[in-house]
């Protein structure tokens, strides 16, 4: 499969599961969690499906379109590290949606990073919260749920809190 395949099924997956993610969690109060501002277009798609909720941005360097860039008091500038715990100690276990979009182009490491971070983010998660990921995570209460059809298998994982 090309680079190109890989890079338009990652966009499809992560649109279909944000969709997916947000109408089952529509019912849902809490905030938004978006792991990876990035150049900010899952944010952006965040902000136009979910437009009356709270979308807290981790991100250690914004570097967004400026289209696509959270208002100063929206965000958690840092190491997610850093912020993830910081974040739980300000609202506790309330997230209704958490997205991470953290990796880059080395899977392995990927995965490495997706096994540390795990932990750190379960906590985060109210019950039945839903964390939406590019990357398989490794959760111990968290269990993953089915995709939705429009999704590619392996391009994106959809976990939800007991
Ligand atoms: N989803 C974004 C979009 O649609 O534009 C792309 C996100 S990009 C692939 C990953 C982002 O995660 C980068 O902006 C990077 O700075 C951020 N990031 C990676 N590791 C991080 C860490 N440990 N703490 C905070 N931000 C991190």
């Amino acid at each position: 499969m090309s680079r190109l395949d890989l890079f338009i099924n990652r966009m499809v997956s992560q649109r279909a599961c944000l969709n997916h993610a947000a109408a089952l969690t529509a019912d849902m109060p809490g905030p938004v969690y978006e792991l990876g501002l990035g150049n900010g277009r899952t944010y952006h798609h965040m902000v136009e499906i979910m437009p009356d909720r709270d979308i807290y941005v981790f991100e250690r360097a914004i570097a967004s379109h400026p289209d696509s860039t959270p208002p100063d008091d929206m965000v958690l500038l840092g190491d997610v590290y850093e912020t993830l715990p910081a974040a739980l100690k300000r609202f506790g276990p309330t997230a209704r949606l958490i997205h991470a979009d953290l990796g880059g182009h080395n899977l392995a490491k990927n995965d490495a990073f997706a096994r540390q971070l795990s932990p750190v983010i379960e906590p985060l998660l109210a019950s039945g919260g839903l964390m939406v990921a590019s990357d398989r995570m490794y959760f111990e209460t968290l269990s993953e749920i089915d995709l939705p059809p429009d999704a590619v298998p392996g391009r994106c994982f959809i976990y939800r809190a007991p």
